[in-house]
């Protein structure tokens, strides 16, 4: 249990060990609800937006099937963690396995590519475009949360040398996403 004092103006600081649990980052909106147990619940609220891989319409065109990633409901919540997501998208239903694995490479900068997992799709039924597009999101938002950040300024990165950025940018298939992670990086 943790512990809050509310201020003159009705103003509690969310404990950061809620902060934490829930994702919270500056920004968001938090969401109260009252039960009839007389029990309140805070929450995030979650943000949605047109699903990545069938860009919002529910179905891969390309393969003419149902979107496994949105589950043919057109959006996926944005704001959530990484391995959330993996957990709440209906991969057997689909006919979609992943692995999610630690990367490893021989070198003395490993500290910094360990810390990032490797997320991996396969399926028979779907063609690799479609596989590379959810598989580069969720490997994105992965890279967001797990790349080390600087000791003084958690907000920022730490800045990875040109090796490990390319294996970093390596677990990325599509390149405008190998793009898109280099510019994180290499402002
Ligand atoms: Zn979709």
């Amino acid at each position: 249990m943790f512990k809050s004092t509310i201020s003159s103006k009705g103003q509690v600081t969310i404990p950061k060990e809620i902060r934490d649990y829930l994702n919270l980052m500056e920004g968001d909106t938090v969401v109260f609800q009252y039960n009839t147990e007389g029990k309140v619940h805070i929450d995030k609220q979650i943000i949605f937006i047109d699903c990545p891989v069938c860009f919002g319409s529910g179905i891969i065109e390309n393969d003419n099937k149902g979107c496994y990633m949105c589950d043919e409901k057109k959006v996926i919540p944005n704001n959530i963690f990484a391995f959330k997501l993996i957990n709440e998208i209906k991969w057997r239903k689909y006919r979609i396995s992943y692995t999610l694995s630690h990367h490893t490479m021989d070198s003395n900068e490993e500290v910094y590519e360990l810390s990032i997992p490797r997320f991996s799709l396969r399926s028979d039924l779907y063609g690799l475009d479609s596989l590379a597009a959810g598989n580069d999101y969720i490997q994105m938002k992965l890279i967001q949360e797990y790349a080390p950040r600087r000791v003084q300024d958690p907000e920022q990165y730490a800045i990875p040398s040109d090796i490990v950025l390319a294996e970093i940018t390596s677990l990325l298939t599509e390149t405008s996403s190998k793009r898109e992670v280099t510019t994180w990086f290499r402002a």
